[in-house]
């Protein structure tokens, strides 16, 4: 392309972007699309003759785009939305037009600097070791989670991991076990600690166990305790279950990726209290510091055991290896090319202040409280978890009506499936305690009250239609 034709591009994009960004909440959140819909518009053989660049445009304007969820609309409830930022999307744009590698100091010293100035912040927020602690950006939670598990039995383990065992509830996000598995841990090396009566980290259970796998000449090596449950926002009893760890030399690690960024509200401080002692802390940017996939974060109190687990000395990376002052992040984590991820995190920060982010997290969980005392209350509708960290479940359960347990796990899969099939909101189920519920996840700082209720006014529509189905 020509400089002229590349800034026309250039700017139809921008010029898209910014419109979207503009009139995302008058959009509709949801989706729906099936393979064969999705097959009939791009299925076709990789075209060996180009075509024109607007045209090629055009089309992936008018159908890819439209033909995807916005996890950033307002009424997008579920899963952990993605309320992003314009800032952090344009950042993404000029690391990804400069095409930055961010492994090697010497690709991009101001690249590794600013990786190491932003996880300075983080580690100043979660109150972790400024000189010591470390940290390194991956594509987001999941990839952090397995990150904090192989440096923990690295270290813990060394190469002999055939009697380690780890520890974690059964409200840990599936992310870990997938990890733990990834690792090649057996079943039997595996303990999924059942939750107490508030879902939390049973730390009774935990010490029962960890002292019959010592018995049992096992070796206790790592905890996963979470920050912000995916399921109910719940925070593990971080304080106690470090104790555990310091006593029993066990690795801890925090899984924080939903709920970390709460720290930075005064509820959410209070909540993370211990937060401090793990040995290691996701956190994702991607999640509620509001920047645009793909973002996660693990920190760790000591920043060489990142590097003594994953640096490797190649003889084709000899030249660019640098003095020990300076950090390669592909010797911090699993990585050799990597976006430049920290240039969305650094810009946004720098652009908005810290201010800005607190003050949104806050809203949101004081949002998340104001709809558990409307839900409370209504007559029909029954709060089944809190409002916890932004998020809350709850059903439709009238009290007027006597509906079987089996009943009302029909009538809320009917009302969320009729919601998304509105392409309305974004509200999904979960089970908990074996009962089927909505769950809302108010992480979006542009959610106001109206979109909950108007969410609510459509749910309400459905019940109706349900009760008269099951009337009938
Ligand atoms: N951990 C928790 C607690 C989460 O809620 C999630 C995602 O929702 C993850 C880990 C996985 O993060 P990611 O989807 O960024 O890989």
């Amino acid at each position: 392309l020509s400089k002229e034709e590349m800034k026309n591009y250039g700017y139809q994009i921008v010029d898209a972007i910014v419109e979207h960004h503009a009139t995302q909440d008058q959009k509709l959140p949801v989706a729906l699309g099936s393979r064969e819909e999705m097959d009939s518009l791009f299925l076709e053989e990789a075209p060996e003759k180009g075509s024109e660049p607007s045209q090629v445009l055009n089309f992936v304007l008018e159908k890819v785009m439209t033909n995807s969820a916005n996890m950033a609309h307002p009424r997008s409830f579920s899963f952990v939305p993605g309320p992003s930022n314009y800032v952090s999307v344009m950042a993404d744009a000029l690391a990804t037009g400069y095409n930055i590698f961010s492994g090697g100091w010497a690709a991009s010293p101001a690249a590794a600097e600013l990786e190491i100035v932003t996880i300075q912040w983080l580690l100043k927020i979660f109150g972790f070791p400024k000189k010591k602690g470390g940290g390194i950006f991956t594509s987001g939670g999941s990839m952090a989670n397995l990150t904090a598990v192989v440096t923990a039995r690295r270290i813990k383990c060394g190469d002999d991991f055939s009697k380690a065992v780890i520890y974690l509830s059964d409200q840990a996000h599936s992310s870990n076990i997938k990890a733990i598995r990834v690792l090649g841990f057996k079943k039997e090396q595996i303990r999924v600690i059942p939750t107490d009566n508030e879902l939390k980290f049973s730390v009774n259970k935990l010490k029962n166990c960890i002292a019959k796998d010592r018995l049992e000449g096992l070796y206790p090596f790592c905890l996963i305790a979470t920050a912000g449950t995916t399921n109910t926002g719940t925070v593990d009893p971080l304080v106690e279950l470090g104790k555990i760890c310091k006593k029993e030399d066990i690795w801890f690690h925090i899984d924080g990726a939903y709920g970390g960024a709460a720290i930075l509200s005064k509820k959410g401080k209070q909540a993370m209290k211990g937060i401090e002692k793990a040995d290691s802390l996701t956190v994702d940017p991607h999640k509620w510091f509001f920047q645009p996939y793909e973002m996660g974060c693990l920190l760790v109190r000591n920043h060489k055991n990142l590097s003594h687990t994953f640096t490797e000395k190649p003889e084709y990376l000899r030249d660019i290896e640098g003095n020990t002052s300076e950090i390669n992040f592909y010797d911090h984590g699993i990585q050799l090319t990597r976006r430049f991820r920290a240039l969305k995190f650094y810009m946004s920060l720098k652009t908005f202040g810290l201010k800005e982010f607190r003050d949104a997290i806050t809203y949101n969980i004081d949002l998340a409280e104001e709809v558990e005392t409307m839900l409370r209350g209504s007559k029909s509708w029954e709060v089944v978890f809190p409002a916890t960290l932004a998020v809350i479940n709850f059903r439709y359960n009238p009290i007027s009506k006597n509906y079987s347990e089996k009943e009302l796990d029909k009538i809320n899969q009917y009302i969320s499936e009729k919601v998304v099939e509105s392409r309305k909101a974004l509200l999904v189920t979960t089970i908990l305690n074996g009962q089927i519920v909505l769950r809302m996840c108010l992480i979006n700082p542009r959610t106001t009250m109206k979109d909950v209720t108007d969410t609510f006014d459509l749910c309400k529509k459905y019940a109706l239609d349900i009760e008269a189905k099951l009337a009938s």
